[in-house]
């Protein structure tokens, strides 16, 4: 049975995937308190996406909170010296746009702030299909974090458990694009791709770019992404 204003965070990158996430958290019932991290990525354009996004679905205010992963270094995403490679040119199978850790930076970020707001779950647009193999992104990771929320934090040792919540995990870029459509959401709001530039316009090249774009095509539905033009 569902609870009457129950309370989600909601890691949202202003990506299709955490997108969708907010959509379907938003469907079941849940008062989504949305979180970005800006950890240095390449563009604004994504984080300017997802306070776009936030503001259609919630009205609750948008949090973004700086982690300056480019201290660390170490992807594609993050370092300056590193190339974002085009889709198929990377033949390593944990590719140079993993960045070490994010999801764990991020789930603790969110653990924090679901805390602060009384929230029951977390929710993360992780999929362990069609994607580029990152470790962070599998179900037995996320099911040992949830265990170690638990144990971490006061409201987890005073009996309000915590879920994190990842109901995109086991479907494929068409099926998630296929749900957010079914829930009303408008795509064209998001921003994908690893290169975007300062108006959210995406490369067309980059492993990102080429996921979505199959995924429009399996799915069936028409592509909102604008591209470059040339
Ligand atoms: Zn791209």
């Amino acid at each position: 049975m569902e609870k009457i204003n129950k309370k989600c965070v909601v890691l949202l990158s202003g990506g299709l995937d955490s997108s969708t996430c907010l959509a379907v958290a938003k469907n079941q019932g849940y008062d989504c308190y949305t979180l970005s991290i800006d950890y240095g990525q390449r563009h604004v354009a994504e984080l300017n996406a997802s306070e776009t996004i936030a503001k259609a679905l919630t009205n609750k205010l948008h949090k973004v909170v700086q982690i300056n992963l480019d201290a660390i270094g170490g992807s594609a995403l993050t370092d300056q010296d590193i190339d974002v490679p085009d889709y198929g040119e990377s033949e390593q199978t944990i590719p140079v746009t993993y960045v070490p850790a994010r999801n764990t930076i991020f789930l603790s970020t969110a653990l924090a702030y679901a805390e602060v707001v009384g929230a029951e779950a977390i929710f993360i647009g992780v999929t362990a299909v069609d994607y580029s193999g990152y470790p962070d992104c599998r179900a037995e990771y996320i099911a040992a974090f949830e265990t170690m929320a638990n144990l971490a934090t006061k409201a987890g040792v005073e009996g309000q458990k915590l879920k994190i919540i990842t109901p995109l995990i086991d479907l494929s870029k068409a099926e998630i694009i296929n749900l957010g459509h079914r829930l009303g959401f408008d795509y064209g709001l998001t921003v994908s791709c690893y290169n975007a530039n300062q108006d959210g316009e995406a490369c067309g090249q980059c492993d990102s770019c080429h996921y979505r774009k199959e995924g429009f095509k399996a799915a069936g539905i028409k592509d909102p992404t604008r591209y470059v033009s040339g």
